[in-house]
């Protein structure tokens, strides 16, 4: 049976409401032939989810890039879960690495996010992945783990991991086939050893763009893609939803 592949676009803080609701409606009429072998989420600020909701959709799910690790309160200038889910997100990104490096999200934030996203059934897709140092400092296997191993609790049952190599974020560097397939590897066997009951799916981000993408989602253990700079050009998205037809 064909795998299930993922296109999920991180839109991060870009379009205006009109563009963003022109792009969706105009890949959404793309007439998808093996639908139920694909999940095309776009993941968009926001601000713009409560417009995007709006639009009926066939092909395409929506997504947030972060929530809070709280379902309400006194936490000025953030977003709830509920009112994600109530503008019909069914994934929100977690463990960014600009969330990161720009809000220090640690592990043990990231693992409270998990727990509420999944608690409100919605379905977490974590972000992990090691910098240049890290890599070639060949530490970069310890650093996924102790990541996945600080932030996802037994209880989950439902997970994406996006495997995103800092230095690969927006680069144009991606690694090698061997070395995305050296960590979905890492990423499987942890997950079989320590948490079983978790239906899990892993893609990979980075620098992807139509000329790579399937490649990528051939990989064993690859279950397509997340991604940013790319997911932003209609043309280039279309080529990718399409290159799985
Ligand atoms: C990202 O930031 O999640 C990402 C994958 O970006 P890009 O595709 O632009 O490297």
């Amino acid at each position: 049976m064909q795998k299930k592949t993922f296109i999920i676009a991180n839109w991060k803080m870009n379009m205006s409401v009109n563009n963003a609701n022109k792009f969706i409606k105009k890949l959404d009429k793309l007439n998808y032939k093996k639908k139920k072998f694909k999940e095309i989420v776009i993941c968009a600020q926001f601000l713009l989810l409560p417009s995007l909701s709006k639009i009926s959709r066939k092909n395409i799910l929506l997504g947030s890039q972060d929530c809070h690790h709280e379902p309400q309160g006194a936490f000025t200038g953030d977003s709830s879960i509920d009112l994600i889910k109530f503008f019909k997100c069914k994934y929100v990104i977690v463990g960014h690495s600009e969330r990161r490096k720009y809000h220090y999200e640690s592990n043990h934030l990231i693992k409270k996010k998990i727990d509420l996203i999944s608690i409100k059934n919605l379905i977490p897709i974590l972000c992990i992945g090691e910098s240049l140092e890290e890599r070639k400092s060949k530490k970069y296997k310890e650093k996924i783990y102790g990541q996945l191993n600080e932030s996802v609790s037994n209880k989950i049952k439902k997970l994406v991991i996006a495997y995103e190599p800092i230095w690969s974020i927006g680069t144009g560097k991606i690694p090698s086939y061997d070395e995305i397939s050296e960590i979905s590897n890492l990423i499987k066997n942890f997950f079989v050893k320590f948490r079983k009951n978790c239906d899990l799916s892993i893609v990979y981000g980075g620098s992807v763009d139509s000329l790579n993408f399937r490649k990528i989602s051939e990989i064993k253990n690859i279950n397509g893609a997340l991604i940013g700079g790319s997911s932003l050009k209609y043309s280039e998205l279309k080529k990718i939803v399409s290159s799985i037809n």
